[in-house]
């Protein structure tokens, strides 16, 4: 079983380009073919391991420009409701222009996943325009070069999972995903589009060391041993995923230990068992870092942390096996202090004892990784945010290099998911980092968003 990709952007962002380079020479063979819409290309494609079909809504560079926007919007309407997953492409070079504001108002009303990818992002260029996109709201974008071919491994590990995700649901090992809501539960859903449905589960994934009790509280999740047995004989692939209904939070849990059962060799084991965490992490909205209590905070730990934070992910610590700690207290105040110490940057962030062999804790497991859900899902108004830009202001004005003050004009929150800010500046490239800082644990402390990662963009007016 394999899934359907389609290509959606406005023209001249490379649609084409990426299209013939995931096709190949077999594109003559497809555009030949009757029965595929006028507009619609469709193709089989291939990208390392991975088998799809893939659609490209290219074409429209003829239309008449008062046709455009509708032609334009039917048309990525039809391949979105064709496809499985949609790569919204947006130019790195040009940055994000209304119209790309079109496509990311489709693709979040329509689309089953998205996939934001920047593209002319080849050698160092793009940056701005790939930070741009942030804004778009589709979380971080998957910077790309289709032209020359750089950045196709990432796409293939944001792809993987998800073609997992379809053999799986081929194989009907994803049950308990038919969760009704009362009409009132459904509506408050609407107007909050980000909140976990049963048809978008919460992405969770958790991550750790080999042994650290993956498998063991996975299983104590589902309440029973169906993740053994589903996916089993199917680990072809790294990462296997199951939806389930948590105490009425739909989830989507991502379970990295399947490479154990492959691995032999205890060095090969620790190097697969991070990569396979790595790609659990870029598909996870929250990721939950599972320690052993006996041995916390190893390298491999602190790695999947650092990294979970970079990619904006919101993170949630579990120390696990807390049954055969004797001196609890003791035990708590060190992991806290190491905590602090060896992960700066995630400072705020839950830590959750928990046993998964005896469930003890979940509970509270489960509360931290909603909070830490909603924290990463925080909108600031506009408003309340430039209050506050001016109160910080007064209590500590940037500094005035050459004499010349740094003006801090205005401030508004560009996106969420992790939450991300821009602030309109005279001499964005004057401001030190301890200034940024200074603004970013304000934030963190003034809107209650301990732990989550925080992105802040100063940018000059031009
Ligand atoms: P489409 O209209 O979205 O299908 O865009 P095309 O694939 O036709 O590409 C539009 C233009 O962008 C062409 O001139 C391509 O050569 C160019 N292009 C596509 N991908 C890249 C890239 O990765 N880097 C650069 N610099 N140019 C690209
Ligand atoms: P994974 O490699 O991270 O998936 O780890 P497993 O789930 O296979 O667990 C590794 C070992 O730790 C097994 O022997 C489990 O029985 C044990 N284990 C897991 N969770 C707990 C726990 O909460 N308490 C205790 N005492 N042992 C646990």
């Amino acid at each position: 079983m394999s899934f359907t990709l389609a290509i959606v952007g406005r023209p001249n962002v490379g649609k084409s380009t990426l299209f013939n380079r995931l096709v190949g020479k077999r594109l003559a063979l497809v555009d030949d073919q009757p029965g595929v819409t006028r507009d619609l290309r469709e193709g089989a494609a291939r990208l390392g391991d991975l088998r799809f079909t893939v659609i490209d809504t290219a074409g429209l560079e003829e239309v008449t420009d008062d046709s455009l926007q509708g032609r334009m919007r039917r048309l990525t309407e039809r391949a979105v409701d064709m496809a499985d997953i949609c790569l919204f492409m947006v130019d790195a070079r040009t940055g994000i222009t209304p119209t790309d504001q079109v496509f990311a108002e489709i693709l979040r009303r329509r689309a089953k996943h998205v996939i934001l990818v920047a593209n002319k992002a080849e050698g160092r260029a793009g940056e701005e325009g790939a930070l741009e996109a942030y804004a778009l709201g589709l979380g971080e974008p998957l910077r790309l070069s289709a032209e020359h071919g750089e950045g196709l491994g990432d796409l293939v590990q944001v792809l993987m999972p998800l073609a997992d995700a379809f053999e799986e649901q081929s194989e009907e090992t994803t049950p308990e995903t038919d969760v009704t809501l009362t009409e009132e539960e459904a509506e408050e859903g609407a107007t909050d589009p980000r909140w976990p449905t049963p048809e978008k589960p919460m992405q969770i994934a958790v991550v750790g060391r080999p042994n650290a009790g993956k498998s063991t509280l996975i299983n104590k999740l589902l309440g029973e041993d169906r993740l053994l047995t589903g996916p089993e004989a199917g680990i072809t692939r790294d990462a296997i995923s199951l939806a389930m209904d948590w105490n009425g939070l739909p989830v989507r849990v991502w379970d990295t230990a399947g490479m154990r059962k492959k691995a032999r060799v205890q060095e090969k084991l620790e190097k697969l068992s991070v990569g396979d965490g790595l790609r659990a992490v870029k598909f996870a909205e929250v990721v939950v870092v599972l320690l052993d209590a006996a041995i916390p905070f190893e390298q491999q730990d602190l790695r999947i942390a650092d990294l979970a934070e970079r990619e904006g992910r919101a993170v949630v610590v579990a120390v696990n096996k807390w049954d055969v700690e004797d001196d609890k207290q003791g035990k708590l105040r060190d992991l806290r202090e190491a905590f602090e110490r060896l992960l700066p940057q995630l400072r705020g962030a839950p830590l959750v004892t928990v046993s998964a062999k005896t469930g003890r804790g979940l509970d509270r497991l489960r509360d931290a990784i909603e909070r830490a859900y909603t924290i990463w899902n925080t909108r600031v108004p506009t408003a309340a945010l430039n209050r506050w830009l001016a109160g910080m202001i007064e209590a500590h004005p940037p500094p005035a290099p050459q004499g010349r003050r740094i003006k801090l004009r205005y401030m508004t929150q560009a996106k969420t998911r992790p939450p991300g800010f821009v602030v309109m500046c005279s001499h964005p490239d004057k401001i030190p980092a301890s200034y940024t800082r200074y603004l970013v644990n304000g934030l963190r402390e003034s809107f209650d968003m301990p732990g989550t990662p925080i992105r802040l963009f100063m940018r000059g007016q031009g």
